[in-house]
């Protein structure tokens, strides 16, 4: 049993030194395909609807047989966790998404309310030994073989947590703010260059463009986005706004989408920037699934019903033509 605890372990997780971001292996099923479910913004100990989401995601997860879910960030509100034994991970986690079809992995990026709690406590392996779902870390890579996803930490790049008074964040090994940020980006740079992948997705809790609440994240636009223009990257994945929200980039082929709704949400609660770039958006609860096979990438998204309310999709050939 040990032995084949070891060995399991081993086959998941695979650090990749070249890189210095951690790798998570995730084989494909037999079939060819990745299937996996985005929400954000959820934890609430179930209010605010989080409890009708988590019942329409372990729906949609048997109907896809999903292979993982992705979090998007502000995993535990108000203020994160307050340490790795605060019953809030129960809570608002284990006790919420108990569908059969949720019981698979998640890979999980930090927010900017769960750095004003304990984030070493959010980060810690020890929650994986309350529930072996759950994965957490800053910057990290699921490799999934034709597809690679690229979790970022995005929070540390936001100048306004560093300046405003109204609350604390837990700033530990992230300062200097400016060298942490830097080494982020190279790191992320790194791997992508390094990539071989089909699908290349990048997920932060920040957006880069959104017309919601909080609009776009300058300190992204200007820092994160010319890096994902330049290594081809097909998809940002992204919460903190809470809706879902599908955004075309109008210099590349990239795709901006939302998905944070996974609990409280406010209805016309719009900034209104880049309108004219936006493909779908919706102020009210729900998730996202991401369906890929190595030529084909499919989104969709699920109000608190469970009702599909957009769809989009695109085919890119296995091999380009160089002329
Ligand atoms: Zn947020």
């Amino acid at each position: 049993m040990f032995l084949l605890l070891v060995i399991l372990a081993s086959f998941l997780i695979d650090c990749s030194r070249a890189t210095g971001l951690e790798k998570f292996d995730h084989p494909i099923k037999v079939n060819g395909n990745l299937k996996f479910l985005v929400v954000g913004d959820w934890g609430r100990k179930g209010d605010y609807n989080q409890s009708a989401v988590a019942l329409q995601m372990g729906k949609i997860g048997e109907e896809l047989d999903i292979d993982f879910v992705v979090s998007t960030g502000d995993n535990f509100y108000t203020n994160g966790l307050t340490g790795e034994h605060d019953p809030n991970f129960l809570e608002s986690f284990t006790n919420v998404y108990k569908a059969k079809s949720l019981q698979n992995q998640w890979y999980t990026v930090l927010g900017n309310h769960d750095y004003r709690g304990d984030v070493e406590a959010q980060l810690s392996p020890y929650l994986r030994k309350i529930d072996s779902r759950w994965i957490c870390l800053r910057s990290f890579i699921i490799n999934a073989e034709f597809a690679e996803i690229f979790m970022v930490d995005t929070t540390p790049f936001v100048k306004e947590y560093f300046v405003e008074t109204k609350h604390t964040y837990d700033w530990r090994n992230v300062m200097p703010q400016k060298t942490y940020t830097e080494n982020v980006l190279k790191d992320l740079e790194n791997a992508l260059s390094e990539s071989r992948a089909k699908w290349k997705i990048v997920v932060g809790h920040h957006a880069i463009r959104s017309v919601g609440h909080h609009g776009d994240t300058n300190e992204l636009v200007e820092r994160l986005l010319p890096i994902l223009r330049a290594y081809d990257v097909d998809l940002y994945i992204n919460g903190h706004d809470h809706c879902l929200e599908h955004i075309s980039d109008t210099e590349s082929p990239i795709q901006f989408l939302t998905s944070g709704a996974g609990s409280k949400a406010w209805r016309g609660d719009v900034k209104g920037l880049n309108s004219e770039d936006v493909k779908f958006f919706y102020d009210g609860q729900g998730f996202m699934s991401v369906q890929l096979t190595p030529t084909h990438v499919e989104i969709e998204y699920y109000d608190v019903f469970g009702k599909a309310v957009h769809k989009w999709s695109r085919t890119k050939q296995l091999h380009h033509t160089v002329i």
